[in-house]
């Protein structure tokens, strides 16, 4: 597929410091973006721009249309079972402190817990340590084992009384490794717990099936599957969505306002107060309609191929060491490369094209449990080859030369 697919992807073609072709192994940071989706945002723009939900003219009907079918675009995307499940967010961490926030306010009480787990995006820990200071509950961590699998045998002793909700990523945006959300809401659900998913890792690689996992919330960020920066999505169980409050005030999330008592809107506009990004809605809906039209099946097999490559070409290097990737993991590889410090391996790859990630990536406490201040990670799409990671593999190897 890679030829004519790297054509979709203008930046692909770019030559960095003048030079060196980009090789692009960054994505799990962000993904490009193929021409689709900005030349959508661009048309929405220039032909059918007006605000949304608002205007009786033409205009604004033809761009809340076009922004309500991007909701069902998302619902197909996730199988969802309604529209009224999809509330448009910034990303994946206004989704998670959506929810932390407003389920956090309806459902616990001082001493009241949430199991999180030891391989946490920052984002998936600090909005619940914000609800902490706010109201005193507490955070229960499911440890992971030596090959960066979460221990789903300690998982199941931290239920008590007190356990409000679980909250967990699908893929690690460090390991790589891909949890058993299936099994994790099982567990949550036969001890009445609901459960979130951070699926920010895992929309882009993978089929995602919010009514095949059962969990109650689910949270992605367009960037990272080839959609537009600033728009996100929390899904959420027409049952719980009914019964937390609204996160933010405002036009859109009301039915009548006066001073002495206002009522909200339905859902999902109960969640999104202000003028929404309707052109970035259309975008987001652009590039998931773009990796159907592929395939996520096809996407899925595309890019375990180039991660088994990637990592039978590291395994053969000397002084590589790779933290913790499983023989089903996903498209992201963390690794250190003897006693180099990963800021510098990552600038002098980025001296030959090579664009890869470098630090804690966002999960200090993992950096903690792996003994590590950082590693390098290369991360995989859609768009890359086998020829990117061979580039790759050289490059390690000079730099590895040098020192
Ligand atoms: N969770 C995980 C697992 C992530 O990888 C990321 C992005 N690195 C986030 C949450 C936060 O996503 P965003 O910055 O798009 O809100």
């Amino acid at each position: 597929m890679n030829e004519q697919v790297r054509e979709d992807f203008p930046i692909l073609a770019r030559r960095i410091y003048d030079k060196y072709p980009l090789v692009y192994l960054d994505n799990a940071a962000t993904t490009q973006k193929p021409r689709q989706v900005v030349e959508a945002m661009t048309q929405e723009y220039y032909n059918a721009n007006a605000n949304v939900h608002r205007g009786v003219h033409f205009l604004s009907q033809q761009a809340t249309e076009l922004h309500e079918e991007s909701r069902d675009v998302v619902r197909r995307f996730l199988n969802a079972r309604s529209t009224s499940e999809i509330v448009f967010t910034r990303g994946t961490t206004e989704s998670i402190n959506l929810v932390a926030s407003c389920y956090g306010q309806a459902f616990m009480k001082p001493g009241d817990e949430v199991i999180l787990s030891e391989m946490e995006h920052h984002s998936n820990i600090v909005s619940w340590q914000l609800l902490q200071a706010r109201q005193d509950i507490r955070l229960r961590v499911i440890p992971i084992d030596d090959q960066g699998r979460l221990r789903m045998d300690e998982y199941e002793r931290l239920f008590n009384e007190r356990t409000r909700i679980v909250s967990v990523t699908h893929v690690s945006n460090v390991l790589g490794t891909v949890n058993p959300v299936a099994e994790i809401v099982r567990i949550a659900h036969q001890h009445g717990v609901p459960v979130l998913i951070d699926g920010a890792q895992s929309t882009p690689h993978f089929t995602v099936d919010v009514q095949a996992m059962d969990c109650d919330f689910f949270a992605f960020s367009g960037h990272k599957v080839y959609g537009p920066t600033g728009i996100g999505v929390l899904y959420g169980k027409e049952q719980w969505l009914d019964r937390i409050p609204p996160y933010m005030g405002g036009g859109e999330m009301i039915k009548n306002v006066s001073f002495e008592r206002t009522t909200f809107n339905d859902l999902p506009y109960k969640f999104e107060a202000g003028t929404p990004d309707y052109v970035a809605s259309t975008g987001l809906a652009r590039a998931l309609d773009y990796v159907s039209a592929i395939g996520m099946s096809r996407i899925e097999a595309h890019e375990r191929d180039l991660t088994a490559y990637a990592l039978q070409q590291l395994g053969n290097m000397p002084g590589v060491h790779v933290f913790g990737h499983q023989p089903q993991g996903d498209a992201v590889i963390s690794f250190r490369v003897g006693n180099i410090h990963h800021l510098d391996l990552g600038t002098l790859l980025d001296r030959l094209g090579i664009a890869v990630r470098t630090g804690h990536h966002c999960a200090e406490p993992l950096m903690r449990r792996l003994g590590v201040e950082g590693t390098v990670r290369a991360s995989f799409a859609l768009y890359n080859t086998r020829a990117e990671v061979d580039a790759l593999v050289a490059g390690i190897e000079r730099v590895r030369k040098m020192f």
